[in-house]
This record gives C-alpha cells, structure tokens and sequence, in this order.
C-alpha cells in the first residue's frame, strides 16, 4: 500500500493504512493526518438549567471569550481565549454550572436524540455509559429538569465524577447505577422511552486532544472492544420500547466499533431495527454521513474529534431471557405530611422557594427528593443515588430545624427570593478557596442564606454577625488561577 504521508509524528502506518482504506473517496489522507496532529479547539456548552444563551454571550463579551456557533447544538460554541492566567474549569461561569466544557462533536449524540424525540414529552432515558455526564447534563438540560434520566457507569471513580458534575449544573431529574450495562436488556427489556449508548472505545477520535492516545493502538484491542460494544448494543436495544429511540455513538473511527456493531444488532433484529439517517440534522451533515445516514464523523471535516453517531428506531418489542435480579428492599420511606409540610414551609420562609416537583423520601433523619417517573422501578433497580439529597434534620427537628443541603440549592435557586447573600468579586474567590467570609453584608439574614455573585446564587452558607461559614462541596475548591471577574 502507498499511504506515505508527510509530517507524521503521532499515527502508527498499520492504523493510517486501515484509514486510508476506509476513508471517503472526497476525503484526502493528508488532511485527516494533519488534524490529527492539531490541537483540538476548546468548547463549551451553555446549561440553559441555569442561565440562557443571550445571558451567556454578554457575560463571554465581557471576558472577551471570542465564541463561534455550533452548528448542530444551539447552546454550544467553540471558545477561544487565554487560559494562562485562569484556565476555563476556574472560570466563575464553570464553576457555578453556567457551562459544561465539552467537546463540540461530543455534543451531537444527544442534538440527535432530539431531533427524533420530543423533548418535553416526561420520558423516562436511559444513559447507558454516562460518567462524567457530559450528554447526561445535556440531556436534562434539553428535558428541562423534567421526566427521569436512569444514568449508568460501570466505574465506581467515575460515578463521583458524574455526580459532582449533575450537582454543579443542578439536575434533579437523574438517579444513578453502577452496572455493566449489558444486563440492563434482561433486566428491563422494552422499558425506557429513549437511550444514548455512548459506547467505551478504543478512542482513535481522541487523538488531538491526547498525544499518546494511539501509543498502544494495535487491531486485537479493537476486536475486544467491538466485541463488548455488540454486547452493550443489544441489551441497550432490549432495554428500548417498542417505537423509542436508541442514539450508539463513539470517539473512534474504526469500522468495527462504529458501522459493524450496528449492522450485527440489524442482523440479529430484522424486523426491529431501523436506520434514521442523520443526514438533515444540521447543515453540512451530508459531509460525513454514511449510505445508512450515520454521522463518521473524520476530523477534518468540522474541526473536531474524531466521532461516530448512529440513530436506531426499535419498531416492534424483543423478547430477551429475563434474569433474576435481588433487590434489597428500599431504605428510604415517605415521611409523614406533617413533616413534608413544614420542611417546605421552611424552605418557603427561608429561601422564598416554593415549587418543589418529586416525590419526598426520608432515609434515617435525611430527606431525598425523587423524580416522579421513578415510580415503576423503584424496587426492580439497585441505585448508587437516587433524586437529590435536600436536607437533614438537625437533632430534633422541631427545636433545630432543617439542615439544607448543596444540591437542594443548586436544582432549584431559580425560584430564591430571600436570604441571598452577594458577594464581590473579592469575596466569591475567596469563597472559592474554601474560606469563610468576614465582613460581608448579610443585611440582617442569619442562619442558613444562600450565597450569590453577580446575581447567580452559587451555594448556601451560614451567616453570622455579618460572617458568612463556607459551605461549598471539596470537588469545587481551587486554591489559585482563579476567576477575577
Ligand atoms: N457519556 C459520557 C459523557 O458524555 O460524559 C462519556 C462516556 S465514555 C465514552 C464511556 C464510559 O463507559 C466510561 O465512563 C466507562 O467507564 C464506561 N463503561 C465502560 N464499560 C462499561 C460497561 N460495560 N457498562 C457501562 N459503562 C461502561
């Protein structure tokens, strides 16, 4: 084979010779190798649970961020600016949950989603392979806060990372499990009303973005993962209700992980799986789209990563083997209505919010608050967290309250109208250093208040004599190179 091409320093020849042959014919080899070898342009996404669009651009303006429109989500934009000083996971914006940083064609599993799916439509998702929650927020965020995401990672570091992140950005409709996700076919066959499977891979897309994610590439690894992607797709399609959705991306390029496992679950489902081609699902999709319409998406072509999204409609049910599954029964009970009523009069009287949508549960002396939709599994699935913690009770409730909790504030401080403390810009950083303030003006609130910088509430603390106790979750203490406006 002559695949010689200049200027390589990062690409294996066997893999640039396996890409050659499957590359499309309007396509040049050159090009996808010089891609490869560029940094990957920087991007986020506006978390519209928290701020819009137009609120975001002027806020960028001022920072001088120089942003330019994704073309296939509305709320993503590519971002340049200097990170020497503050890099952008520092940034208030990041840190307060205004943005999610992800990658640009990262953002297309879930614009595909829906684009087949009716977003307000109080469905119950499955994000089979979900941490650190990029597509996950996205999702919520698209559902706003509504419905019920059932969130999966086999990892247990990274179920922390994915809650941290559902915390920050304040989602509330999401209970996490931490299963290999192909049992979820047998378990729940013909359950959820949508799923994203965005598949592990050996992530030959990843290159611009990691120097040495091709260092180990070599053909029996992407056999093995091919493998388990054919598993995980069959369950995940299992697990889909007849007329649901199932969007199957990846971050690699290669044939077998990407076509082939779509094309095993058409052979093993005839006469339920269903190609939607993607090919109007922006713009320029047609550039990388296959003859079925799946997005291949070679970096060259939008400037990004390397990316892979299938589409599959399920049209008529499955019949898996059912396993057994023991369930320990539940921990959590609901509290009585007296009890409900006054923790929401406090919450009432204190914060000025009032529209708590879920179901209340009490485990030992804490509160959770659990999606509606989570009804019918509550005893057929084992959760690592279910809904979000909203408060403890603080010895005997009736003498000393409530104890508010990190997550209650960040889900629903939309709706806070009183005990808001603002800090300055002074302030907010050294709050995000993990220090109490001095000095601050509570303007007479005392007790729990929640805590605010340029009018985005950010966090509850606890004010006293014009003291303010810091009461932010470890994951988002920086010690330097923060935000100075
Ligand atoms: N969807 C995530 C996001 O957008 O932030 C990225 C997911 S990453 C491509 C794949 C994830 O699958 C990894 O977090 C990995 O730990 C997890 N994983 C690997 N094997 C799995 C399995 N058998 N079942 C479920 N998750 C698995």
């Amino acid at each position: 084979m002559n695949n010689i091409v200049e200027n390589n320093q990062l690409l294996p020849q066997p893999y640039i010779d396996k890409m050659a042959s499957i590359l499309p014919k309007h396509l040049s080899l050159q090009e996808f190798v010089d891609s490869c070898h560029r940094p990957l342009r920087r991007a986020i996404r506006v978390n519209t649970l928290k701020t819009s669009v137009e609120a975001f651009l002027l806020r960028a303006q001022e920072h001088d961020w120089k942003l330019t429109a994704i073309p296939w989500c509305t709320e993503g934009f590519w971002i340049e600016l200097d990170e020497q000083e503050v890099p952008l996971g520092n940034s208030f914006e990041h840190l307060s949950g205004l943005i999610y940083i992800q990658e640009a064609s990262s953002m297309m599993p879930v614009a595909a989603l829906f684009h087949l799916f009716d977003a307000s439509s109080n469905a119950t998702l499955l994000d089979a392979a979900a941490a650190p929650g990029s597509k996950t927020t996205q999702i919520a965020a698209k559902m706003g806060n509504k419905g019920l995401i059932i969130a999966n990672e086999f990892s247990a570091s990274r179920i922390k990372m994915l809650h941290a992140n559902t915390q920050r950005c304040g989602i509330k409709n999401v209970a996490l499990t931490h299963f290999d996700a192909k049992i979820f076919g047998n378990w729940l066959p013909n359950t959820f009303d949508a799923i994203l499977l965005d598949a592990p891979c050996s992530g030959e897309g990843t290159i611009r973005k990691d120097k040495l994610a091709m260092k180990n590439w070599n053909q029996q690894a992407i056999d093995e993962i091919s493998s388990v992607q054919t598993g995980l797709i069959e369950s995940a399609f299992h697990a889909l209700k007849e007329g649901g959705v199932l969007i199957y991306s990846t971050c690699t390029l290669s044939l077998e992980e990407n076509q082939q496992v779509c094309f095993s679950l058409q052979q093993k489902f005839p006469d339920a799986v269903e190609f939607v081609p993607l090919n109007d699902l922006f713009d320029n999709a047609t550039e990388t789209a296959t003859e079925e319409g799946f997005l291949h998406i070679w970096p060259q072509v939008y400037d990004t990563e390397g990316f892979f999204v299938a589409a599959i409609r399920k049209t008529e049910k499955t019949d898996p083997e059912r396993s057994n599954k023991r369930i320990a029964k539940m921990p959590f009970i609901r509290p009585t209505r007296q009890k409900e009523a006054e923790l929401y009069a406090y919450f009432k009287e204190q914060f000025g919010i009032n529209d708590i949508d879920g179901m209340l549960f009490i485990r030992d002396k804490e509160y959770w608050l659990f999606p509606d939709n989570i009804k019918p599994l509550i005893n057929k699935v084992r959760f690592s967290r279910l809904g979000i913690k909203i408060a403890e009770e603080f010895g005997n409730y009736k003498k000393s309250g409530f104890k508010t909790q990190h997550e209650f504030v960040t889900a629903f401080e939309k709706q806070a109208t009183t005990n808001i403390v603002e800090l300055d810009a002074a302030q907010a950083k050294e709050y995000y250093q993990g220090k109490d303030i001095r000095d601050v003006e509570t303007n007479g609130a005392s007790g729990e208040v929640l805590v605010s910088y340029r009018g985005q509430i950010i966090s509850l603390g606890k004010a006293l004599n014009n003291r303010l106790k810091n009461n932010l979750p470890r994951e988002l203490i920086r010690d330097k190179n923060l935000f100075d406006k």
